[in-house]
């Protein structure tokens, strides 16, 4: 399998540093950082969605007024998957297949623009996003983004564990080297997407995390915006905090044979980018 890191989206909340602890401005600069596989027999995989075309050129139909001010969401049709992929060399109906980390407005806004993929996700997350009990699940649960989707496969945990996580470890039509890992806080059907490939595993680590040194073996530690933020997004911050400490004792663990990455760090989409020679 091939892997391909994209950025897919961009979004510049005015607090410069103290969000993503680099820029130098007023604004800071937090990426979409999806996947896309290259299968051997079961075609492209999408790993997240960030913003599609539609979100960009009809934000107030899809996206919450506050959101977009808030997180200063910007609109360059450039940067959705599917241009993306399409500037790979490859057609939006290739995607076969889309798996999501959860079904915030910044992850699914892509799902309209390969309306032929099944999508993969927890029951839990479905469930959640359809209910829209509070405000703010009104306002990072988009309909508008994911209801015309057909071919949702949900999940519940099953199979067997992953480094001593609940995982989903056969995701239907998909590889055996694809996994589910509910890793829940941010909301409820949250989970992490882990690749198997020959030099070791890759963890797509979705809003898990938020900041790269979050996860540092010696001293983790994270931005005062994006800890506001998490703490602002999380709908169990008990249930995040638990499984942000599993997941630093399973990198503090298996450093060697995991390699890792949350949604929106710049930084780190930057280093992985630079290890695909495709970009
Ligand atoms: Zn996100």
């Amino acid at each position: 399998m091939k892997i391909h890191h994209l950025n897919c989206g961009c979004m510049c909340p005015i607090g410069g540093a103290l969000f993503d602890g680099f820029s130098k401005g007023v604004f800071a600069h937090l990426v979409c950082h999806c996947l896309l596989i290259e299968t051997d027999r079961d075609g492209l995989v999408l790993v997240d969605t960030g913003f599609g075309r539609e979100d960009i050129s009809h934000p107030a139909k899809r996206l919450s007024g506050f959101f977009r001010l808030f997180n200063n969401i910007q609109r360059r049709e450039a940067l959705t998957a599917r241009s993306r992929i399409e500037a790979l060399g490859f057609s939006s109906t290739d995607v076969r297949h889309i798996i999501l980390t959860h079904l915030d407005f910044d992850h699914a806004g892509g799902l309209t623009d390969f309306p032929g993929a099944q999508v993969h996700l927890l029951n839990a997350e479905i469930d959640t996003a359809q209910q829209r009990h509070s405000w703010l699940a009104r306002e990072r649960y988009r309909p508008a983004q994911w209801s015309g989707s057909s071919g949702w496969a949900g999940y519940h945990s099953q199979g067997e564990k992953w480094y001593g996580f609940d995982a989903v470890t056969a995701l239907r039509g998909l590889p055996p080297e694809i996994l589910l890992v509910p890793l829940p806080g941010h909301t409820q059907g949250h989970a992490g997407v882990a690749i198997s490939q020959p030099q070791g595993w890759m963890l797509h680590g979705g809003d898990a995390w938020f900041y790269r040194d979050e996860m540092d073996r010696q001293k983790p530690q994270c931005t005062p915006g994006l800890r506001f933020y998490q703490w602002m997004m999380a709908t169990d911050n008990g249930t995040r905090h638990r499984t942000q400490e599993q997941l630093r004792t399973l990198f503090r663990r298996y450093h060697h044979e995991i390699t890792f990455f949350c949604s929106h760090d710049a930084k780190e989409l930057t280093a992985f980018s630079a290890l695909d020679t495709t970009q």
